[in-house]
């Protein structure tokens, strides 16, 4: 044994099953501190107070308190900035070591080496790993040696270098865990109200049995995904367990040892997905220029000529185009998206409200449940064709079209958008073709109970594309 006791300090990994860096603290170590720490500098710029993500993390810790004192111990839950709470407590509590997860945004890389620092001044080693990922940085390589930017070979490459080691349930050693009667200095109040936030209501279970129960739920349709993962109406066409993943209430291991067990083309494309998690990971982490630009520099001169009223008009799900409204107004109602309508609505943004994809990434980084930078950002570049592997800007989705194939019934738009309902299948894509009388007997006079489109598409397309071909 290396250590007499250690912190394993949890952020974005929320569970006590298949768990790297509390495996690792368990095996290494004769007592184990589990942390969090509420971080007052990520915190404190949170405008709503009912933020529905500090919501889940707090729900998923309760959880994970309530089954580390099963196990004789307590969680330990601070609140202020890591970078000094973690050394204080690991001095405090006189530990030897700090275990923790890689995460790979920017910020967060630094405020890991700056802990890391404090704490080599103090004697205290700190340890990471990889856990979030399957692969991650350099692990995978082009034939020349340089970070992949293309998907189809980064995913093949993926696939054959996958083995075992990669897929292994790091099952911890809970017995590890200090006892709690060494803890009673740490049992604070950390309620929602003193961390000055209120319970968001969730569309989803919170923590480790929540997501167990959403996968539970989604493994019988697993083998169907290929045919329904494009379609928002279906409950269970994809697994809705982004918001898990994104907390780490369930492994990316576990859900990849799922994936390869189960035989069929449906596993085949969702483990493609798991794929797409991990090359966003690896952009953001080799070419963190992503965060602040286009990944192709060229781009950033772009001038998007689009007005803030048309960005008002999609946030709050009023362009007088049925999918795209149905699809803003459902993400303020629950903070969540289908893929097949984030790519719909940031297509529209970009290209038919020629509103800089900047914008949209913002909007959606302060609204979505499962925000997490690297998906984000590499799906507002896809979309806005300013990333790697990504759209061309020649292919712009046409918003109508898309609604006709992925909502034939109309059923998504009429849940989301009750004023629509009253119309028939042929008219509920584009009630503004529908005749008076057609208007009345639906109930919906367009331009009065619902909003006149704000654009032409086919004017929009053509002065995307020459945005694109000026540079
Ligand atoms: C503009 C835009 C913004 C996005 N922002 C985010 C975000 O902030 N957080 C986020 O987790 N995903 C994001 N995505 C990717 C994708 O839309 C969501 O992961 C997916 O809708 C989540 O639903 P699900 O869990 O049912 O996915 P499933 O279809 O069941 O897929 C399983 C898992 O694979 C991963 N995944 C699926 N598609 C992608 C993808 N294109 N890129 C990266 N990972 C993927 C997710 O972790 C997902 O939970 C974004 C996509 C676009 C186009």
């Amino acid at each position: 044994m290396k250590y007499q006791r250690s912190l394993c300090w949890i952020r974005r990994d929320l569970r006590l099953k298949d768990h790297v860096a509390l495996s690792e603290a368990c095996r290494l170590s004769h007592e184990v501190v589990v942390v969090f720490v509420f971080d007052t500098t990520l915190l404190d710029k949170l405008k709503d107070k009912k933020d529905r993500r500090v919501t889940f993390i707090h729900q998923s810790l309760r959880e994970l308190d309530e089954k580390i004192h099963k196990k004789g111990s307590a969680l330990v839950v601070l609140h202020g900035d890591p970078k000094k709470e973690i050394p204080r407590l690991a001095r405090e509590i006189k530990a030897e070591a700090v275990f923790t997860n890689r995460d790979y945004e920017p910020a967060a890389k630094q405020r890991d080496q700056a802990v890391q620092t404090v704490c080599g001044s103090s004697g205290i080693a700190f340890h990471d790993f990889k856990d979030q990922v399957i692969f991650e940085g350099d692990e995978l390589l082009t034939k020349s040696g340089t970070p992949f930017k293309v998907f189809t070979p980064y995913k093949k490459t993926w696939l054959t270098a996958l083995n075992p080691a990669h897929r292994h349930n790091h099952s911890p050693k809970l017995n590890r865990l200090l006892s709690a009667k060494h803890l009673k200095d740490y049992s604070r109040d950390w309620s929602l109200k003193k961390l000055g936030f209120e319970s968001a209501k969730l569309w989803l279970t919170a923590g480790e049995s929540g997501a167990a129960t959403r996968l539970k739920k989604f493994k019988p349709h697993l083998n169907q995904y290929e045919k329904t993962r494009d379609f928002p109406a279906l409950p269970l066409g994809t697994s809705g367990l982004s918001v898990h993943l994104r907390f780490g209430t369930v492994s990316i291991r576990s859900l990849v040892r799922l994936a390869q067990d189960i035989p069929g083309t449906g596993a085949q494309t969702w483990l493609s997905e798991l794929i797409w998690r991990d090359f966003y990971q690896m952009i953001l982490d080799r070419f963190p220029h992503v965060t602040t630009g286009c990944f192709k520099p060229e781009y950033d001169a772009i001038q998007w000529p689009g007005s803030n009223k048309h960005f008002k008009a999609w946030c709050a799900g009023l362009t007088g185009f049925p999918l795209i409204d149905a699809a803003m107004r459902h993400f303020q109602q629950t903070g969540w998206m289908h893929n097949r309508l984030r790519m719909i609505v940031a297509s529209f943004l970009t290209k038919d409200l020629l509103v800089s994809w900047r914008k949209g990434e913002r909007w959606f980084a302060d609204h979505l449940l499962d925000f997490d930078f690297a998906a984000n950002n590499g799906g507002w570049q896809w979309c806005a064709s300013t990333g790697c592997d990504a759209q061309p800007y020649f292919r712009v989705f046409n918003p109508v079209t898309q609604s006709k194939k992925f909502d034939p019934e109309g059923q998504f738009i009429r849940e989301q958008l009750p004023e629509l309902a009253g119309f028939p299948n042929k008219r509920i894509h584009w009630p503004q073709e529908a005749t008076e009388e057609e208007q009345e007997q639906a109930g919906c006079i367009v331009g009065k109970d619902y909003p006149k489109p704000l654009v032409v598409h086919s004017r929009q397309r053509i002065q995307a594309i020459e945005l694109f071909k000026q540079k």
